[in-house]
């Protein structure tokens, strides 16, 4: 069997549990090999854990000695059907490559039409906006040593979870970036509680995400909580899961009250609906 079908096999059994023996009671995330999907691959025994890089960046490995796992998110913007390299360091030995095969996901498309006003930011909202992205995009790549709690999650506020990780938007036929988290429609002052143990590593009042908490759960996971109406933890404090953090707000570009709660893994935003029991 080739590398990549032995890939497809592994990631297989990863799903049926059958051959591993690992299955999401183990506390591993729903495989799902597919644009904002997350891929389980299995790196074999080892005395130590080896070191992964997916898309240049450094990922999560979990596990023991009998048997390591990379736990690799697939940006959204992967191409179906392309290779991502998944690189793989061993103390004592070559790195190796292995090419993660990346499948079919279909995400819905939503055509808005609005005024123009309403989708062209101002010169100084865009000079903000472009400021914060930046700022994000190094907040999001994050990497710190210690090991999550868990990598299953608490849904982090009552309420109704609607489908919309992954759709495209387009205002006035322009694309949008597709939408990187789960949405849960709740009343303003929801309580918003942490969906795992894990350090504040970011606090802010964003102009599209409002205020906004970001949670380092260890090894590039990350959870976000956005359009708050109250945060009440600050940068540096460790929280419990199920600790509350936030209140349910409208805080940023939205037009009603509701939860956005993004999960990363080695900076790609990945469907938080595969964490959630
Ligand atoms: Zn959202």
């Amino acid at each position: 069997m080739d590398r990549r079908t032995f890939l497809h096999f592994l990631t297989a059994a990863a799903a049926s549990s059958a051959l591993t023996g690992r299955t999401r009671a183990d506390g591993l995330p729903r495989p799902a090999p597919v644009p904002g999907g997350v891929a389980i691959v299995n790196l074999g025994p080892g005395p130590s854990a080896p070191l992964a890089r997916f898309n240049g960046e450094r990922g999560l490995v979990t596990g023991e000695a009998s048997g390591w796992y990379a736990v690799v998110g697939i940006p959204l913007d992967a191409k179906v059907g392309a290779t991502l390299p998944v690189s793989v360091e061993r103390p004592g030995r070559e790195p190796e490559t292995i090419a993660l095969e990346i499948g079919r996901k279909r995400y819905a498309t939503q055509h808005l039409s609005v005024k123009p006003e309403q989708v062209e930011l101002s010169p100084e909202d865009l000079a903000r906006h472009e400021q914060e992205r930046a700022h994000l995009r190094v907040v999001l790549r994050t990497f710190s040593d210690s090991a999550p709690d868990s990598l299953l999650l608490l849904q982090p506020c009552e309420g109704s979870r609607s489908d919309s990780f992954g759709k495209r938007r387009f205002f006035n036929r322009q694309p949008r970036s597709p939408h990187n988290g789960l949405d849960i429609a709740a009343p303003d002052g929801t309580p918003v509680v942490a969906a795992g143990a894990g350090n504040v590593l970011d606090v802010g009042d964003y102009f599209f995400s409002g205020q906004t908490l970001i949670l380092d759960h260890g090894r590039s996971f990350l959870t976000l909580y956005a359009h708050l109406s109250a945060i009440d933890a600050k940068t540096g404090d460790r929280v419990a899961a199920g600790k509350r953090i936030g209140s349910v707000g409208a805080t940023g570009r939205v037009t009603g009250p509701h939860l956005h709660f993004s999960v990363y893994l080695n900076a790609a935003a990945v469907d938080p609906e595969l964490f959630i029991s």
